[in-house]
């Protein structure tokens, strides 16, 4: 992957040197914008990615965007604005564990709300589900939407419950569908050139899951998530077993929701459809 890509005119991206097994290549970091510049995303506190961000920006950088406060998104921005004297833009980090707290934004965004400068326009769309405070961004010149780790190349996300939350995420990955927007640009990976199927794969995915949660609820009556992974998690390599059950929690806890498994003590059981 490109670490300096020009991608159209006015959109760069500059990828943080953070590759991992949850990452990818690392986080991408994009540019908006030539004789002003935001950043989306400036990554994890790494001083070698903020120098490139501002070398590669080339032009002052007036605003610092976030799609939200996860350690591998927003650390850098707090420090980015404060050596460029740029304005912080997001939404303040929720309770909880894993959220960068040193992430205080000076103006917040409102659902479909628009920021707007003298070269382009990015609408706020409001997707929670991987994180409760989860931004994507319409570029409106390019009908591209930028979406963090809502949708990200190669692979699917962690929902983190109580943060993160699966009915949410459905939800928001169908709104993102009825956007029809060009492309889209993740927080991880490569550029989305087909957005519908890809979006429509994931929500498949994710109710595939589900149902696998039910049959094995049903079979097997009364189980811990822990003693629940291996039935639901067959495909996923065992090193991930830990985020597995995170994910797993957030589907039960939808299920539960929905009137369709209920606990006792930490157990789980089918409810009778
Ligand atoms: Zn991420």
């Amino acid at each position: 992957m490109d670490p300096l890509a020009k991608l159209r005119p006015g959109i760069r991206r500059i990828v943080a040197p953070n590759p991992s097994m949850m990452t990818g290549p690392g986080t991408n970091t994009y540019l908006f914008g030539r004789d002003k510049v935001a950043v989306l995303d400036p990554g994890p506190l790494i001083d070698n990615h903020i120098d490139a961000i501002i070398d590669f920006a080339a032009a002052p950088i007036a605003w610092v965007l976030v799609t939200h406060t996860h350690p591998d998104h927003s650390p850098a921005a707090s420090v980015l604005a404060e050596i460029t004297g740029a304005e912080l833009i997001g939404i303040a980090a929720p309770e909880g564990p894993h959220q960068d707290k040193t992430f205080k934004p000076q103006r917040s965004l409102e659902d479909t709300e628009k920021f707007e400068t003298d070269e382009f326009s990015l609408e706020v769309i409001r997707t929670p589900g991987h994180a409760s405070n989860h931004i994507c961004f319409l570029h409106a010149e390019s009908n591209w939407l930028f979406t963090g780790d809502h949708v990200i190349d190669g692979s699917t996300v962690v929902i983190d419950p109580p943060d993160g939350n699966m009915k949410h995420y459905i939800e928001s990955l169908r709104r993102v569908k009825r956007l029809e927007c060009d492309a889209l640009a993740p927080g991880h990976g490569e550029i989305i050139h087909d957005p519908a199927r890809v979006v429509d794969w994931i929500i498949d995915h994710r109710l595939e899951r589900e149902a696998k949660v039910v049959a094995a609820l049903k079979q097997n009556p009364r189980l811990s998530t822990y003693d629940l992974v291996p039935h639901v998690y067959k495909d996923v390599d065992k090193r991930l077993y830990g985020w597995a059950e995170r994910s797993l929690l957030a589907h039960l806890i939808k299920l539960e929701e929905d009137g369709r498994a209920g606990q006792a003590g930490g157990l789980w059981t089918a409810l009778r459809e």
